[in-house]
Order: structure tokens, then sequence, then C-alpha cells
């Protein structure tokens, strides 16, 4: 026999989620919050269901869902930097923002409706990461989907060490391969090598070409028709490469250019692609704290 559940104030740690999440040796880390003893199995894990004919079998109870789920969670390599990251928790300023932020929300609702993933571009500092972190961390928490977070810069590690190691290349590229959800941060960025670029044409390949994978990827390479120094269309609310300083060079490059056509061509195929427009929002916020306005200088 089941206990109707006591009536609780919301815990003030975890607000009902029954969870709280930290960083955790650099890691975003998720527990049960001490709030939570579960009135069903009172902590076992399992409850005893009597059917209609009075036969009682053992079942999982509901909260074990969540145990596993945050388990999911630790293990999805995601930097504890985001551990309070949600979409709630995202600011849009401009424009390209909201309808990003609006794109992320209606993905996860709807997650399972697409084959496709989400590739959010544009300038650092637009919370392009902060829209993927919270996106997955729904998809774990919410939907129990198996997700993996990792830096492109991690990736191309991972694989160097795992070469060095003698693994195989299937060995090496296999954890990348595997995830159902993979996030990709910062693709394409340094310069890479052609061995590297063609290690992650096989992880994007294989992604490719096993139809349930999802990918999302973060990269600050914009797309020739938003650059309009590389001769496409332009668009004049888009500053590329001026004011702020920035030197224009590398970063005038676009994602075909450093990804290459044959990789370019799957993500647009595995991907919706999300631009984020506008100045570095991280910048702007501290320029706002600690100094006026200044007219920028024309050069
Ligand atoms: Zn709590
Ligand atoms: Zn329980």
């Amino acid at each position: 026999m089941t206990q109707p559940k006591p009536k609780v104030d919301l815990c003030p740690e975890c607000r009902g989620s029954h969870y709280v999440l930290q960083n955790r040796e650099g890691r975003v880390h998720g527990e049960l919050c001490a709030c939570f003893k579960c009135p069903e199995c009172e902590g076992r894990g399992h409850v005893f269901i009597e059917d209609e004919t009075g036969i009682s079998s053992l079942r999982e109870c509901a909260c074990a869902g969540l145990v596993q789920r945050l388990k999911k969670l630790n293990e999805a390599g995601i930097p504890g930097k985001f551990s309070g990251t949600q979409l709630a928790t995202y600011q849009p300023i401009v424009a390209s923002q909201k309808i990003a932020l609006r794109i992320a929300k209606d993905y996860v609702q709807e997650y399972g409706n697409s084959a496709q993933g989400l590739l959010f571009m544009g300038r650092p500092g637009l919370g392009k990461t902060h829209l993927a972190v919270a996106v997955i961390k729904d998809l774990i928490l919410d939907k129990g989907m198996d997700c993996k977070f990792v830096d492109f810069f991690q990736l191309l590690s991972d694989i160097r060490f795992g070469y060095s190691q003698d693994l195989s290349e299937q060995a090496i590229i296999n954890p990348y391969v595997a995830a159902p959800v993979l996030v990709i941060d910062e693709l394409a960025k340094g310069r890479n090598t052609e061995w590297e670029l063609t290690m992650l044409d096989q992880i994007i390949s294989s992604r490719y070409n096993a139809a349930d994978k999802i990918t999302l990827i973060t990269t600050n390479y914009l797309d020739q028709e938003a650059n309009p120094k590389k001769g496409g269309k332009g668009d004049s609310h888009v500053e590329i490469g001026s004011g702020n300083g920035r030197k224009a060079s590398a970063a005038e490059e676009t994602l075909l250019d450093k990804v290459g056509e044959r990789i370019y061509s799957r993500l647009v195929e595995m991907c919706r692609f999300v631009k984020l427009e506008g100045m570095d929002y991280r910048q702007e916020m501290q320029g706002k704290q600690t100094a006026p306005a200044r007219p920028r200088k024309k050069k």
C-alpha cells in the first residue's frame, strides 16, 4: 500500500526539481537534492505493484528514472562552468538571439520529430555554447537522452592521444560516432591539419550515415552570404572584422573554407543552421558596466 504524498513546501535548493547541479572537478555534476525522499519507495528505487488479480510484482520506481538521468548528465562531459546554464537563463539582446532561443526551445519540445540537429553559427560571445549546452541538459534530464559534449580542441587532442597509443582509427573515433546526441563546441577553431580534418570527416560521415544520430554544433565561422568580404550578399547589420580592433584575417575564413566542401555539405543536411549576429555580447556587457559609451573611431 502506498501512502498519500505529504504536502511539502518548495525546496529552496532545488525549487522542486529534486536535483541540484554543481561544478565538480570541472564538470557539471548533478545529484539528488537532500530534500528528496521518495514517498513511493522510500529510497529503495523499486515498488511492488499489485495488479487486478492480486498478484504483485516488482517495478522500478519513478524516482529511479531521475537517478539514471543524473548519471547520464554526469557522464556527458559538460564543462562545470555551465552547471547553472539553462534556456531560461539565456538573455537575448539582439533579434537573432531571440530567434535562436526560440528555435532551441522548440527543438527541445519537439525533440524526436526531426532527424536534424542544430548548428549555432556566429561571433564569439553571443551565447552559442550556452544554447547548445542548455538543449542537451534538457534532452538528458527531461527526455532521458544519452548526450555527449566535446570541445573541438579536446576532440582533436583525444584523437591525437588515441593515435599515439596505437589505437585503431575506429577505436579513436568511436566515442564520438556512438553518442546518440553529440555537441561539438567551437567546430573548426584553430589551424587544422589535413589529418585532423580526415578524422573529423570520418566522425561526421559516420554520424551522417547513421540516420538516428543527432549532432549539435557551435562555430565562430560564418557562412559565405553573411560575410560580405567573401563576395556574398552580405548583411548591413553584421559588422565583420570591424570595430573593437579585432583582426580580420582569420575571422574572414568561412566555415566552408575551414572544413572543406565534403564536411560542410554534410553539416548542411545534418543540422539546421542558426545564425547569431551582433556584437560580442560579453564585451558589450563589460563595457556597459565599466565605462561610459563612447563613439567608435573610424579608420
Ligand atoms: Zn530540494
Ligand atoms: Zn522512488
